[in-house]
């Protein structure tokens, strides 16, 4: 039997008394390790992290908490390579493609560490100046925001076990929460083996960060009033989250990132062959690829002028053909596996319920794998579809297909093309590849109600951009509607969900020693 990891729960590393699920190698299909949760005092644990790691963390000012973060930055690299070796076994991911999920997370945990040390000596924050409450001014109002006196409970995707952890916890434990993690059963070992290198490196305050992995039953029940829940994941378990008595009876704060139909749009009058045409065909083959379509970001719905739908066809397909697919750890294999045969049948599944609007443009199925069984490997080519009617094609524009699958979609004009980008009802990102700057800055602020980003891509930024899928700690990650509605990142934006608000009534001389005040 493979080794069973251990849960840091509670202070101690405790390992769960079933059997454990097995964790698979998705190329090879060998068993690595299993993980289990079962017969965890998950009360007593939440209670450890809330009292003991709550305690010790609002005691540090943020540049403390800073430096703690800034220490575990340091034990991770450390650890880098371990890293890329549990990655290609249990997500079955190319080298770079387990960048942006390590280096990723490492990034944005440096992020995160570097903006906590401009916040300095202080413990809490004030939001906006003080208001004056009547004709005399002695008596203000002043908004602050104080680290929540709860615990995060982070639940995470399967496709970036790194990132995601880091991403949540970063600004968590920067604010003065402690964290529990809980990442997707899956992948679950990166996550563990990260959490166990910063706990064992004895870097961050007592009760800080815990780990639980395996199954989530009543994962939620012990949650309290002033406890945070931050879900990464499938509308359907968002959905589970949002109706759990915990957030709705004890208005616990939650966070949801889920699924997205995400869109890119080559502008009206780019002719093809045009530096916007060609960024646009490069990023939508690079999304389609880049961990094999398994991020929550990546462009689903391509959408160009009619009159260039065919040449569009054939640009992309031209590029996906090159795309070698199979085991990750051969030389030349650019994309490596799904993470597991329920992903693949559930990619496999997608695509047909899309076939039967759509009709194939590159078919993945023509991909021969580079040494890997087909009848083992999760590994799939990519595949682009097309559909000549967009209006009449609701399941492209209801379906999202968690793998490298996207769909082109012809346009007549600009209004056209955004009423089909909205029927995504709520994206995480959409793309917009053109050169005439007015007309740009005009469409971007038309989907900034629907989307949490729009990434524009000119001709000016071709070397600079970074990437339609790529989430940068500097900039807002969620989307409203499907997308879950959440908000993560965004800089110091990440800080005002472990925060609560309140506003602070008192004379002038009350103000003025809270607003020098470091308490
Ligand atoms: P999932 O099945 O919803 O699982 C997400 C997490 O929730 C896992 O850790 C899972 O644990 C846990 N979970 C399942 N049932 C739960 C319950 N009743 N209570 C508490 N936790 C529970 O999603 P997934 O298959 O891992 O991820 C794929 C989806 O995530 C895709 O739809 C993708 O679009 C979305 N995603 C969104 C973003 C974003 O930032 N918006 C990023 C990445 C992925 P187990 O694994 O143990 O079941």
């Amino acid at each position: 039997m493979s080794e069973l990891l251990s849960n840091f729960c509670g202070g101690r590393w405790q390992a769960g008394c079933g059997s454990g699920t097995k964790l698979v190698d998705p190329v090879l299909g060998e068993e690595l390790v299993r993980v289990d949760s079962a017969g965890l005092d998950l009360a007593s644990g939440f209670a450890f992290a809330r009292e003991k790691g709550g305690r010790a963390l609002r005691a540090l000012t943020f540049g403390e908490r800073a430096a703690m973060l800034t220490a575990a930055g340091k034990v991770l690299q450390a650890n880098r390579d371990a890293y890329y070796e549990i990655a290609v076994a249990n997500s079955g991911t190319v080298k770079s493609d387990s960048a942006v999920d390590i280096d990723g997370g490492l990034f944005t945990l440096g992020t995160y560490a570097r903006l906590g040390a401009t916040l300095g000596n202080r413990r809490f924050l004030l939001d906006g100046d003080s208001a004056r409450l009547g004709k005399d001014p002695l008596f203000q109002s002043q908004h602050v925001l104080v680290p929540a006196r709860g615990v995060a409970l982070l639940i995470n995707a399967f496709n970036f076990p790194s990132w995601g952890l880091w991403e949540k916890a970063a600004p968590a434990l920067l604010s003065g929460v402690p964290v529990i993690v809980k990442p997707a059963t899956s992948t679950a070992w990166l996550a563990q083996r990260m959490v166990k290198d910063v706990v064992d490196a004895n870097v961050l305050a007592p009760g800080s960060l815990s780990i639980i992995c395996g199954s989530s039953a009543g994962l939620l029940d012990p949650l309290q009033p002033f406890d945070l829940v931050a879900f990464t994941g499938s509308a359907e378990t968002a959905a589970v989250i949002r109706s759990h008595p915990a957030v709705t009876r004890r208005s616990v704060r939650a966070n949801v990132e889920a699924d997205s139909i995400n869109s890119a749009l080559l502008m009206p009058g780019e002719a093809p062959g045009s530096l916007a045409f060609e960024l646009l065909v490069k990023e939508v083959v690079r999304e389609m690829t880049v961990k094999s379509g398994q991020k929550c970001t990546a462009i689903r719905r391509i959408f160009v002028p009619e009159a260039l739908y065919e040449r569009a066809s054939e640009a992309i397909g031209a590029q996906l053909a090159d795309v070698t697919v199979g085991n990750p750890r051969s030389e030349g294999v650019r994309m490596g596996a799904l993470v597991s045969r329920t992903q693949l049948a559930a990619v496999r599944k997608g695509l047909a319920l899309l076939q039967e609007q759509a009709q194939v443009l590159h078919d993945g199925a023509a991909h021969e794998l580079v040494d890997a069984d087909p009848a083992v490997a999760c590994c799939v080519g990519p595949t682009l579809l097309g559909v000549r009617d967009p209006d009449a094609a609701d399941r492209v524009h209801e379906t999202e297909v968690f793998g490298p699958v996207a769909t082109l979609l012809p346009y007549r004009d600009l209004a056209h093309a955004l009423a089909l980008v909205r029927r995504g009802q709520g994206s995480l990102v959409a793309s917009l590849y053109g050169s005439d700057a007015a007309e740009l800055a005009e469409t971007a602020l038309a989907l900034a109600d629907s989307h949490g980003r729009v990434h524009v891509v000119s001709p000016d930024v071709a070397q600079q951009q970074t990437g339609h899928g790529n989430v940068m700690p500097q900039s807002l990650h969620g989307g409203p509607g499907r997308a879950g509605g959440g908000e993560e990142l965004g800089g110091p934006r990440a800080l005002n969900f472990y925060h609560r608000r309140s506003a602070v009534q008192a004379s002038t001389a009350v103000l003025a020693n809270l607003q020098s005040s470091t308490a």
